[in-house]
């Protein structure tokens, strides 16, 4: 299995300024001076070895949209935030003139979580299969209410593809384009649900939009059955711990500290801090995740490492 992300920002998508981009340069030809490149390979190359992440790299960027490639010749993705854009242009691409057969599982209707769905290119491709499969009994409403006048110019029913709502009863279990997938009920404004993807003895956790008091034994011991022994669980680790017990306890989301401690109770292998607060810039976000490889290493104990990434667009995890 390969995990690919398209979005990783949550509530809204964000985009480098041009101060950032400024600020990346200057630090950059700082680093080089000194420096002769004969061409552009050459900067390339010292660019991509020698620079700091943080002067290569960005978080972005889209909202949320996560793939995962199950080596079935069906498509899966959870979520159609703004990333939905650049995995349907991915999935034409790939597919030339074959339509396509695309898995769509949907945490919760969020507007940040379906805002990328009219920008999918395959729903507009004759022969296209969509299949949209959520707990929430409004979810058919809630994409084609996005489309309604005067929201968008392109009606639900415009829509070239072949689109079919699935329901899933939340906790039960289904086999899609040959992966076991399972669902979990999440503390989330009006319920959000998270999503365990077995194949061949690996598995990955989609877990967002997912609030945790770890002080409810009953709730922790849920997640930490559904997170157990996970390859990769990718986890909304919008705010700090400190503003995730403060100022925005309630608002329905989690903390890298959180998602470090459910990992480990669980025994998961590699954890990807994701929904990243759109307040954040790269900075703040290096520091959330440095913040977690921190206490990972403090709390090890005897557990094996726990691998800890923050996700960002183009970010590829192969199990
Ligand atoms: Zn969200
Ligand atoms: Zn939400």
């Amino acid at each position: 299995m390969r995990v690919r992300f398209w979005g990783t920002r949550g509530s809204l998508p964000v985009a480098l300024t041009s101060a950032d981009v400024l600020d990346k340069l200057a630090a950059a030809l700082l680093a080089g001076s000194g420096r002769k490149f004969a061409s552009y390979a050459d900067a390339h190359a010292f660019a991509q070895q020698e620079l700091p992440e943080s002067l290569k790299h960005t978080f972005g960027g889209h909202t949320s949209c996560v793939e995962i490639e199950s080596g079935a010749d069906e498509y899966c993705v959870c979520d159609m935030g703004s990333g939905a854009r650049a995995f349907g242009a991915h999935v034409l691409a790939r597919q030339g003139a074959r339509p396509a057969t695309v898995n769509i599982f949907m945490s919760h209707m969020h507007w940040d979580h379906i805002m990328g769905f009219p920008f999918f290119g395959p729903a507009y491709v004759q022969g296209t299969r969509l299949r949209i499969y959520g707990c929430h009994p409004g979810l058919e409403q809630a994409f084609r209410r996005q489309q309604e006048p005067p929201g968008f110019p392109v009606k639900f029913d415009q829509l070239g593809g072949a689109i079919e709502f699935i329901h899933l009863e939340p906790g039960s279990t289904r086999e899609v384009a040959g992966m076991r997938v399972n669902t979990l009920l999440q503390r989330h404004s009006g319920d959000s649900y998270g999503y365990r993807f077995e194949r061949d003895g690996k598995s990955v956790v989609y877990s967002t939009d997912s609030e945790h008091k770890l002080d409810d034994r009953a709730e922790t011991d849920r997640f930490v059955r559904f997170f157990k022994n996970a390859d990769l669980v990718v986890f909304d680790a919008m705010y700090s711990f400190a503003d995730a017990i403060s100022v925005k306890a309630d608002w329905g989301h989690s903390s890298n500290v959180v998602g470090v401690e459910l990992c480990q109770l669980a025994g998961a292998r590699h954890l990807a801090l994701f929904h990243h607060e759109p307040a954040n810039d790269d900075a703040a976000i290096t520091e959330l995740l440095r913040d977690a490889r921190r206490l990972e290493e403090l709390t090890r104990g005897e557990q094996p490492a726990l691998a800890i990434s923050a996700a960002h667009d183009g970010m590829e995890i192969e199990l």
